[in-house]
């Protein structure tokens, strides 16, 4: 038998306390957490996170860019880990579950196996990737995207946050820059667990996300330019109103996303008129279209016929356009093997499992393009987060390390 036998669980009670005592730094002013990462509380979060990890035998290795890499030794030492974790940093205003429910559901998989005197031929690395939320220093999961080869590691060191100070020199300040060269692991899966940060499985009354997809985006910046004219004066056939232009394409876009239901997306969220006034025709518009879809050839076929659109609304109207790419992400795909040891392990468990698409970014996106990736999601109340607000059970959060637990040992292989 690979994985653990049907009755084994996570310690529900330990789980919960750590996520509260992590939650005690960086308090939030409304219940929730303000640990932004390279910060002095990210850096007394690190800690804590570090003394747990000797306490359960870890060795802990740090990467330049600050990623925590705590190893469970397997009894074959030369095969590659399987890694199991999330983020410790937080939103200004964030919560206290958003990441560390999968760092902290990592370190309850191993604090388990030693419970249980499980040993497994891969080693096991609990990690807590380093800047995932991008609030202080932008981009989002920045450490993860540096490690998988999509963002350059010279380059991130250089941004700035709001008063100017560097992510190198914060991460240096803080004592958690580290001498590995980011990248040169070898990943044989990574697992990680996460609040689902949405309203379906709450709503629907289902204890675990497997994760299939992550959504991929574009973000389209549109600009239409008509022409200037007295809204009183200037007869109807003779106007280029790029307002109206404007007010047809968000149409149009709010359809086109509701011809690929069930999982697509679609709406334009920034616009600028111009000149705003209220007895001015628009005479330039600029607005972002974002549309999100987790299968490529959709997000493709969205943009295709969006792009179409737009050139004949403003042809009927007479008006000019302009469209630029402006933000895009692909779609992932997690890894078949990946996602099925995390259904089996729901199902062996007897815990609700239905499919689901993560509909925001997480370290997992970028790690699958490097190695073999899922993700296991359990519910948060109200689908809220990033916000301090955010909540949710004892149980769910436990249900959720519990799929982990099976998933990663599964894939590291008990020995008998
Ligand atoms: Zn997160």
């Amino acid at each position: 038998m690979a994985a653990p036998g049907e009755n084994l669980r996570i310690n529900s009670d330990r789980l919960w306390d750590s996520i509260m005592e992590m939650a005690k730094i960086g308090p939030g002013i409304a219940g929730g957490n303000n640990r932004q990462t390279v910060t002095d509380e990210d850096g007394e979060g690190r800690h804590l996170f570090k003394r747990w990890c000797d306490a359960a035998g870890l060795e802990m290795g740090v990467d330049e860019m600050g990623t925590m890499f705590a190893r469970r030794e397997g009894t074959d030492p030369s095969l590659p880990p399987v890694y199991v974790g999330s983020h410790l940093d937080t939103q200004p205003t964030g919560g206290k579950y958003d990441g560390v429910l999968g760092v902290l559901g990592g370190l309850e998989v191993v604090r388990s196996l030693n419970d249980l005197g499980i040993k497994t031929k891969h080693p096991i690395v609990v990690t807590n990737w380093t800047n995932e939320e991008g609030a202080r220093f932008a981009p989002a999961m920045m450490a993860s995207g540096v490690f998988a080869g999509v963002l350059d590691q010279a380059d991130v060191y250089e941004h700035v946050d709001k008063d100017g100070k560097k992510f190198g020199e914060e991460l240096e300040r803080i004592g958690w820059k580290g001498t590995e060269k980011v990248g040169d692991r070898k990943i044989h899966a990574f697992f990680e667990l996460h609040i689902e940060q949405g309203p379906i499985l709450e709503d629907e009354g289902i204890d675990i996300g497997v994760v299939t997809h992550g959504q991929g985006l574009k973000w389209l910046q549109v600009t239409l330019t008509g022409k200037e004219a007295h809204t009183g004066s200037t007869p109807m056939p003779k106007r280029r109103n790029a307002g109206l232009g404007m007010a047809r394409v968000i149409e149009l876009v709010h359809e086109i996303a509701m011809d690929y239901q069930p999982d697509a997306v679609g709406a334009v969220g920034h616009m600028e008129v111009y000149p705003n006034s209220r007895n001015i025709i628009a005479g330039r518009t600029v607005f972002t279209i974002d549309i999100r879809s987790p299968e490529k050839e959709v997000l493709d076929a969205m943009d295709g016929r969006i792009r179409e659109g737009i050139d004949t609304i403003c042809e009927a109207l007479d008006i000019q356009y302009k469209i630029e790419q402006v933000g895009h992400f692909d779609p992932v795909t997690f890894d078949k093997g990946c996602v099925k040891a995390i259904r089996d392990a729901a199902e062996r468990l007897g815990y609700t499992h239905r499919n689901i698409v993560s509909g925001a970014g997480h370290d997992a996106c970028w790690i699958n393009r490097v190695a073999p990736t899922a993700m296991v999601m359990c519910p948060c109340v109200d689908g809220l987060s990033h916000n301090e607000a955010e909540e949710i059970t004892k149980e769910w959060a436990s249900a959720g390390a519990d799929v982990l637990f099976h998933a990663v040992v599964e894939t590291a292989v008990i020995v008998e």
